[in-house]
């Protein structure tokens, strides 16, 4: 019996019973003094005082929750208004398990989601009141929960499912939910979802108008879970579309920057290789010239040969850079790969970059080179790599400015071997976060080429948008990473660059046949006394 009957009926026994009292002691004085009509005021008066208690009563002690199951339009009102406007699983699951918690003292609840999947059905648990484990199971279509709920399509009880010949796998997964009561949900006569309502302190059993309640509240849920389920749905399908859109936006504006990044490559290197040819061409006809008119004398030919190297040079230097491309794009780059040290691999890609430090009153910083281990690589084109990092930093980098080296061994963990980390830090124009990843991409130089000047070491110099992917090939081939890390692009305040190079001691997957023997290990050899060739 409820507190609240129980408290009705106690008023009514304790004034029925004064009522009899009264009327035992004093019944004869009170009839025979008291005209008919005091006597009927009397009872009316008691009526009233008998009604006014109980009103008071009901207004006192609080609903009952099974009486809301008497009222059926109560409940359905207060479904709504504590269900309006969820609009997913979760939050609809949780005003649900608040319900049942406060109704039926319920203290754990929650849907288990079915979807289709090949021929089986995936079953998420999702949890309103209390926990319910979150890891999904596979059910067979023709699992007993499922079958029964189908065809009862009323609630299953646990105990039940304990009895039935249900897989003792698949009943360990629903021993672990704590549930009590399964009640289905269909969408267009299919099931799609089942209310789980957990089992009660002490493991109470639910009386059959508890029972009753469940199955209201199920039936009430049903449009609520299936406008829930589409809504999640359409959320899911908008971010997709939203994950697709700047997907397709990005291969755009990449395909776009491709493009460009085409076009101006035809135009740097017609510009890098006729400005080449064009000096060639100029000196060629000079020289012919003065040998016609007999005019060439010794300095003049030294000097119109030294420029005539130049040119060549640079035309050698461009169509390398292409080639090497090339090879980079085709994953045909060959290593030649030997025993040696960063620092000689560093010394002989800054040696060509000494003058113009100099020059340029640039500042060389280079720390951690001492006691480094051993490193296998392609020395000439690590030192192509570093000479690259190295030209640009003296490029980007005003007169007066500073660029620090440095090198530390990162240690060996179980997931990586050994690796060296190198950096190049500038005091420099720095580079916007937009082109952080596309400056490493051919043919991808930032600003115009109508910016641009032909030089390797002059501030503001660019060549033909090939370096840094040129670095990039290198340093993969050996294993290793490369990014770019800068606040940003500012030629008033130079922000700065740094440049992260990552690499391994010894490339991925080589075995010690491989690897020559190097610069290193040629002097230690000498210097041991063998392998002397004369
Ligand atoms: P380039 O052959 O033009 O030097 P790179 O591939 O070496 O081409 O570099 C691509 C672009 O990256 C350059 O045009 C330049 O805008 C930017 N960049 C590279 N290094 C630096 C740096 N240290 N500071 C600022 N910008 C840099």
């Amino acid at each position: 019996m409820s507190i609240r009957r129980l408290i009705g009926f106690l008023l009514l026994f304790l004034v029925s019973t004064i009522i009899v009292a009264v009327g035992f002691t004093q019944g004869p004085a009170l009839l025979g003094g008291q005209s008919l009509g005091t006597i009927i005021a009397v009872a009316v008066g008691i009526s009233f005082l008998l009604l006014f208690l109980y009103i008071l009563a009901d207004r006192v002690v609080p609903r009952d929750p099974l009486r809301l199951l008497q009222d059926p339009m109560q409940v359905t009102l207060e479904f709504n208004r504590r269900t309006l406007g969820l609009s997913d699983e979760g939050t609809l699951a949780s005003a649900i398990g608040g319900m049942l918690a406060e109704w039926l003292n319920v203290h754990c609840s929650g849907w288990l989601l079915l979807k289709p999947r090949d021929n089986l059905l995936s079953v998420k648990p999702v949890a309103g009141k209390g926990n319910l484990p979150e890891t999904p199971i596979e059910l067979a279509r023709t699992n007993w929960l499922i079958q029964e709920l189908s065809q009862r399509r009323t609630a299953v009880l646990h105990d039940e499912l304990e009895a039935s010949s249900m897989p003792e796998m698949e009943k360990e997964w629903f021993r672990q939910l704590g549930i009590a009561v399964y009640a289905p949900i269909f969408e267009a006569g299919i099931l799609t979802a089942i209310l789980a309502v957990g089992a009660r302190e002490g493991s109470r059993r639910f009386a059959r108008e508890e029972l009753d309640l469940i199955a209201l509240i199920t039936a009430l849920a049903t449009p609520a879970l299936k406008s829930a389920r589409s809504l999640t749905e359409i959320r899911q399908l908008k971010e997709t579309m939203a994950q697709l859109t700047e997907k397709l936006e990005t291969q755009t504006a990449l395909a776009g920057i491709s493009n460009t990044a085409h076009s101006e490559f035809l135009t740097i290197t017609s510009h890098e290789l006729r400005t080449p040819i064009t000096q060639l061409l100029g000196y060629a006809d000079l020289m012919g010239t003065m040998v016609r008119e007999n005019t060439l004398d010794r300095v003049t030919a030294a000097q119109v040969t030294e420029s005539i190297v130049r040119a060549c040079g640079r035309l050698n230097e461009v169509i390398g850079q292409m080639l090497d491309m090339a090879q980079i794009d085709a994953k045909a780059l060959e290593l030649k790969l030997s025993t040696t040290s960063l620092e000689h691999i560093l010394r002989r890609a800054f040696e060509p970059y000494l003058s113009a430090l100099r020059e340029r009153r640039l500042t060389l910083n280079v720390t951690g080179l001492k006691a480094l281990p051993p490193l296998v690589g392609d020395e000439p084109r690590l030192a192509q790599a570093f000479s690259q990092l190295m030209s640009n930093a003296i490029k980007y980098t005003p007169d007066g400015g500073r660029i620090d080296v440095s090198v530390r061994v990162l240690p060996q963990d179980d997931k990586q071997p050994a690796r060296l980390l190198i950096t190049f830090a500038d005091t420099g124009i720095g580079i916007d976060p937009r082109h952080h990843r596309l400056i490493f991409e051919k043919f991808y130089r930032v600003g115009s080429s109508a910016q641009h000047s032909t030089s390797t070491t002059k501030f503001m110099g660019a060549g033909p948008g090939l370096g840094l992917p040129i670095a990039k090939g290198v340093i993969e081939r050996h294993g290793g990473r490369i990014w770019v890390e800068s606040p940003g692009y500012d030629a008033q305040k130079f922000p700065g660059s740094c440049f992260y190079v990552v690499l391994p001691l010894r490339p991925p997957g080589v075995d010690s046949n491989a690897v020559l023997a190097g610069a290193e290990d040629i002097a230690r050899l000498r210097s041991a006394g063998t392998g002397r060739s004369g």
